[in-house]
């Protein structure tokens, strides 16, 4: 199945308590198709500036990525830098947004983007999603959105003209608080589910994530990471896994998923083990499968057969 993204490719200069990275490889669409082709056939639709390297985009070529779709612009390409708490991985600050190229970019699909089976709408201007799904020839059979505080403050009204063409979600919780003005997830996924997407997956980074599947709630804990080096792009990682997985089984289910939620946490974990993109050079498939399983071992139990309580006081 094919699987189209159209998101940010940019320069990061991120600071953890690991160290520091310049001009590292980043951006939503960037981190999104690394993680989802390990799954199925993925194509990018993005925009760089001259300053882009050769072995950035090799980065893409490697790993499978479709890059017909990355044009190159006159300009610098996007770049952010953000600063991550010393002590909470949970929080970081962004300390610059140049948008440079972004601003100049008009996304054109090719005959092939035009019938992808499934589009993902990561993290850019909410025009510029609109405007791809408005060159779409088929309604393809899933089409999901990430977002981020920078167009939930200032761009809310044009956000949300795009999330009610989509069908799934995707928010951290911070995100999705401030989006519907509500201090509960679940209240808050009821809000969000009346613009229009069937599925809201509110991710808590290092505190796992809650799935909201019309009447299928399903949750996990984040993949236990000892050495947490950089948090960039997980959430885009996790969503590369997700959507990734569904395609690649071509599946609507439920447990299709349930099954993408543990793929996208498998994915997200490996994420935040390296700057960039960094630990995915030295992973195999063997590898994401090993941790698929792990993650169902540590969150597996046996429910109560249906004559059988949990023990009961008795009175002495
Ligand atoms: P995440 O950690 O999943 O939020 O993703 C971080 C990535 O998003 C970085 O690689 C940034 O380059 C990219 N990014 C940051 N701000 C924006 C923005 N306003 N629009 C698009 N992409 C952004």
């Amino acid at each position: 199945m094919t699987l189209l993204v159209v998101g940010s490719v940019a320069y990061d200069d991120v600071t953890t308590q690991s160290g520091r990275r310049m001009s590292a490889p980043g951006g939503s669409a960037f981190y999104f198709s690394i993680s989802s082709s390990y799954f199925t056939n993925t194509s990018l639709i993005g925009v760089v500036g001259t300053d882009y390297s050769d072995d950035d985009r090799s980065i893409l070529l490697k790993s499978g990525v479709n890059i017909d779709g990355l044009v190159t612009e006159k300009g610098k390409t996007f770049r952010w830098k953000g600063v991550y708490d010393d002590t909470n991985f949970n929080s970081r600050e962004t300390i610059d947004t140049q948008l440079n190229v972004l601003t100049k970019f008009n996304p054109k699909l090719n005959q092939i983007h035009k019938k992808s089976d499934f589009v993902f709408l990561a993290n850019i201007d909410p025009k510029l999603q609109k405007n791809v799904l408005s060159q779409l020839d088929v309604r393809p059979k899933l089409i999901a959105l990430d977002t981020m505080d920078f167009w939930i403050d200032d761009y809310k009204e044009e956000l949300e003209a795009v999330i009610e063409n989509v069908d799934v979600l995707f928010m951290d919780e911070n995100e999705i608080k401030s989006f519907t003005q509500t201090n509960n997830v679940i209240t808050a996924a009821k809000t969000v589910r009346k613009l229009g997407p069937k599925i809201i997956v509110v991710k808590k980074g290092g505190n796992g994530v809650i799935m909201f599947n019309q009447g299928d709630i399903f949750t996990v804990p984040a993949f236990p990471i000892e050495n947490v080096v950089d948090p960039t792009g997980a959430g885009d990682c996790f969503a590369g896994g997700f959507m990734g997985y569904v395609a690649g089984c071509n599946d609507l289910s439920p447990t299709t998923f349930r099954n993408a939620i543990i793929t996208a946490s498998v994915m997200g974990s490996f994420a935040v083990e390296g700057f960039s993109t960094e630990k995915f050079y030295g992973i195999t498939n063997n590898d994401i499968d090993d941790r698929f399983r792990g993650l169902s071992s540590i969150t597996s139990f046996e429910t109560l057969q249906n004559n059988e309580t949990l023990p009961r006081r008795t009175s002495s």
